[in-house]
């Protein structure tokens, strides 16, 4: 049984919508689009009176070079919150089917599920916060189409072993696609699953240059999956998702002095994320500070919303996640420079009582 089965039938008999850009290329005049012929004011040599690629070659293939899959195991979109969107609503029924979660984790899986109608089947993560495989599989129903497993997870921070994931992934074939998210994965010590999409068709993965690679303003994220599930999305995506200075600005972080710069600053939060660890960890209304393979901290304080309030007066926002996650008494502290990690141990270290 192919990982499409479980896809939702009318998207995959639907015929889907053919854009001028992708009927036909290579011409001189451009006459096709319905778009101007002339370039915006400060275009710069750009082409913004055109519509892009859908799927622009040059981008596709350093983002399948940079995480070792073919390029036709590659869609590239708005963000990973987009290929989360388009999975959800490609395999799930509204109505009839749902996603798997373990709570507390990223917060966009439920709400393209509730979007989409679908039903949430939640396996909340055992009580140190590391995932249960065996308590996965046992709640698996057949209307759940997607288990999505966040590696390192948000906001707890934690990764997932490989041989788990691997373990999952054999386990959910023929029932279920495993979507791996790994937003987080360029400051763990353990490294992408991608390779095993070539093992398993009912596996995706998603990455992000939001993160690592400092880009979330420009918005580009990837799945990496089988190719018939990326064709699949293919039919229900928009038909030019990427604007060109977005493209662009991915390409300049892709090239080689942007990789340095990526590389440089990736030391900087890791270094910065033991220190902190450590530093929040003696403060006396800190009760915990969870181990972290992310470029954040959850931690677990006395009074967290007066913590959170402290911060705030001082101009430092953090992430309330007691509003929404089963975190317990909990903010999620991003890693920012060292000065304004320091900052933040100095408004802390003020008010420990
Ligand atoms: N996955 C996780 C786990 C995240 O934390 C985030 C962003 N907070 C995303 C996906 C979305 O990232 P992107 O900017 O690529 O849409």
């Amino acid at each position: 049984m192919s990982v499409l089965d479980l896809a939702r039938p009318e998207i995959r008999a639907m015929q889907p919508y053919s854009s001028a850009r992708m009927e036909a290329s290579g011409g001189e005049v451009l006459l096709n689009a319905n778009e101007s012929a002339w370039a915006p004011v400060g275009d710069d040599g750009l082409g913004c009176n055109r519509y892009p690629e859908p799927q622009p070659a040059a981008l596709v293939e350093a983002l399948a070079t940079l995480y070792g899959v073919r390029r036709e195991q590659l869609l590239v979109g708005r963000g990973s919150d987009e290929a989360i969107d388009l999975l959800v609503r490609a395999f799930c029924r509204a109505g009839r089917d749902a996603v798997l979660i373990q709570p507390p984790t990223f917060g966009m899986y439920a709400v393209c599920a509730r979007v989409q109608d679908a039903g949430i089947v939640e396996v909340p993560l055992a009580a140190d916060a590391t995932l249960d495989v065996d308590a996965v599989l046992a709640a698996l129903t057949p209307a759940v189409k997607l288990v999505f497993v966040c590696t390192p997870n948000n906001p707890t921070g934690q990764p997932v072993p490989r041989t788990e994931l691997e373990r999952l992934v054999q386990a959910l074939a023929g029932r279920a696609l495993l979507v791996v998210d790994e937003a987080y994965v360029e400051f763990a010590d353990e490294g992408s699953v991608a390779d095993l999409i070539d093992r398993y068709d009912n596996l995706a993965v998603l990455r992000t240059l939001s993160k690592a690679w400092a880009l979330a303003g420009v918005r580009i994220g990837s799945l990496l999956a089988s190719a018939g599930v990326i064709a699949l999305l293919r039919r229900i995506m928009a038909p030019y998702p990427l604007p060109l200075p977005s493209v662009d600005a991915a390409l300049l972080a892709l090239s080689g002095w942007g990789q340095a710069n990526a590389r440089e600053h990736l030391a900087v939060v890791r270094a910065e994320r033991t220190r902190m660890c450590e530093a929040l960890r003696w403060l006396r209304n800190v009760r915990e500070v969870l181990p972290s393979q992310a470029n954040f901290l959850a931690v677990r304080f006395d009074d967290a919303a007066g913590a959170y309030q402290r911060l705030l007066a001082a101009g430092i926002v953090v992430r309330d996640v007691r509003r929404y996650l089963n975190l317990g008494d909990a903010l999620r502290i991003t890693i920012g420079t060292p000065a304004e990690n320091e900052r933040v141990l100095a408004v802390l270290q003020e008010t420990s009582p």
